[in-house]
């Protein structure tokens, strides 16, 4: 019984269409933790700022059910935020925080509202590739509570887990200790207008991935890998989670592709090639974008200054500009 009024749950919900990206919310990833129980139906619904009318349709669609006594959505959004989108990697050192940076970067550049969080927690860098040092969190008192109010370096807010930790200290979190803190710092940061909001998530597979992904609303997320095998085989494992949680994958960056000889411009794939092209063609997730090495990226990181920003001409630049219009157009952000 159940199981055929869980077929005809999802059947109706699948009758909601978001209209900007004109699919259903099924489809979309926006629907989570479906449960019936008796004769009551318990939803999760991920959205952004913009699409809070989602609800009622629910709750209109769901009132055709005769044996529905009540249908029970709990909303997961971040306030003021419209598109939540996670950069994730099969494995640490591919270039996941650098990619993350380079293409909130390239967004602001379109014009768009940006902000990024570091949520990286074995490894939160993303401060010092924007240029900021140590600097104390803010707290204000809101409506809603206490917030932390996000820094701000070349036009993107920022928010870092490294920020809440003593310098050159790994942060020691495990468990339910972790669970809790980024739970409070996905719902707690004061972000104001976002069109954007990229969340550098922590590499693999383990609990803090899980835990991001299903207490913030990404709606879509970005992989990032390397050519070699290894690297490739990661990702897989990472697409797989987040299919399994039902996440929809936007595409493959592949990073550190070639190498651009400086005198001839002839390209070398210094890390084997083709890695990116057949985890794309396997997984049916498009191949967004080929990075190339350029010791530019990894200095600009070092310094503050994204490549995006300050060698906008340069083939890596073209790139991330690329991956940025695409995502313009996918969530049809207009400037
Ligand atoms: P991850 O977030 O996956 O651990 P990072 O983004 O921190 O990786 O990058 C690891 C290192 O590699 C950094 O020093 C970064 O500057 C460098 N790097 C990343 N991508 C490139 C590239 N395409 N060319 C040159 N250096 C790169």
């Amino acid at each position: 019984m159940t199981t055929a009024h869980q077929q005809e749950v999802v059947q109706l919900l699948k009758q909601v269409i978001e209209p900007t990206l004109n699919n259903d919310i099924v489809s979309l990833g926006m629907v989570r933790n479906l449960r019936i129980v008796d004769d009551y139906i318990y939803l999760r619904l991920y959205i952004g700022s913009h699409q809070h009318q989602l609800q009622a349709e629910i709750q209109s669609k769901l009132s055709f059910l005769s044996w529905c006594k009540k249908t029970y959505i709990q909303i997961c959004t971040i306030p003021g935020v419209k598109t939540t989108l996670g950069i994730s990697s099969g494995k640490g050192g591919v270039g996941k925080s650098t990619t993350a940076v380079n293409i909130a970067t390239a967004l602001k550049l379109q014009g768009a509202k940006v902000g990024l969080l570091d949520a990286d927690v074995y490894g939160p860098n993303i401060p010092q590739m924007l240029g900021l040092g140590k600097a104390d969190i803010k707290v204000i008192n809101t409506p809603t509570g206490d917030k932390f109010l996000p820094l701000e370096a070349q036009g993107i807010k920022i928010m870092s887990v490294g920020l809440l930790a003593e310098a050159n200290r790994p942060l020691a979190w495990r468990g339910p200790v972790l669970h809790k803190i980024l739970t409070q710092f996905l719902q707690d940061v004061e972000w104001g207008e976002l069109d954007y909001l990229l969340i550098d998530l922590p590499p693999g597979t383990g609990d803090a991935q899980i835990t991001i992904i299903q207490e913030s609303p990404i709606c879509g997320v970005i992989l990032v890998t390397t050519p070699q095998q290894v690297a490739v085989a990661d990702v897989r494992r990472n697409i797989y989670m987040f299919r399994q949680v039902g996440v929809p994958v936007l595409g493959i960056i592949e990073n550190m592709s070639y190498l651009i000889c400086g005198d001839c411009g002839l390209r070398t794939p210094i890390f084997g090639s083709g890695g990116g092209e057949q985890l794309a063609a396997e997984l049916q997730a498009p191949l967004l974008g080929q990075i190339p090495i350029d010791p530019r990226i990894c200095s600009g990181s070092d310094t503050g200054n994204p490549i995006a920003m300050s060698e906008s001409t340069s083939p890596a630049s073209e790139v991330f500009r690329k991956i940025a219009i695409d995502i313009g157009l996918s969530f049809a952000y207009r400037i």
